[in-house]
């Protein structure tokens, strides 16, 4: 993705565009695990990046408000969170006993929900669909 699009994200928050976000952004592009916040600061830690707990939390705050990261809630109390570049609509699928997240797309689900929501008149903005499953490694 273009830095013009962090660069962006971050002056709508008022933010400098510093080295340590861009290695947050580029730490968020560079998996497609769905990780939470300390994972990701771990991870940039590992990897010899400087940026402080304080500034990757703050930095993908501003990147969800912008849309370029998705945030998920899975009801533990800890969001997980995975970049939106090439990446076309999914949900998930979440293993309730090792937190293993699959991702799926089922174009009969998505036609149905767009279809009852039509249905009622409203105008559909976005959905969240996660089912809660116990994976083939856990049974
Ligand atoms: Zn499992
Ligand atoms: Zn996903």
């Amino acid at each position: 993705m273009s830095i013009e699009k962090l660069k962006n994200a971050l002056s709508k928050e008022g933010l400098r565009y510093t080295k340590q976000r861009q290695d947050v952004w580029d730490e968020l592009c560079s998996n497609d695990e769905h990780r939470d916040a300390e994972e990701i600061y771990l991870s940039l830690k590992k990897n010899g990046l400087k940026a402080s707990r304080a500034t990757v939390y703050r930095t993908i705050d501003v990147l969800v408000k912008n849309d370029l990261v998705r945030k998920l809630e899975l009801g533990d109390g800890k969001a997980r969170y995975e970049n939106k570049i090439d990446s076309h609509h999914h949900d998930h699928m979440i293993c309730v006993q090792c937190g293993k997240i699959e991702e799926f797309m089922d174009q009969t689900i998505e036609n149905r929900q767009d279809k009852i929501v039509k249905k009622m008149g409203f105008k559909m903005i976005r959905h969240i669909h996660q089912l809660f499953v116990v994976c083939n490694k856990c049974q």
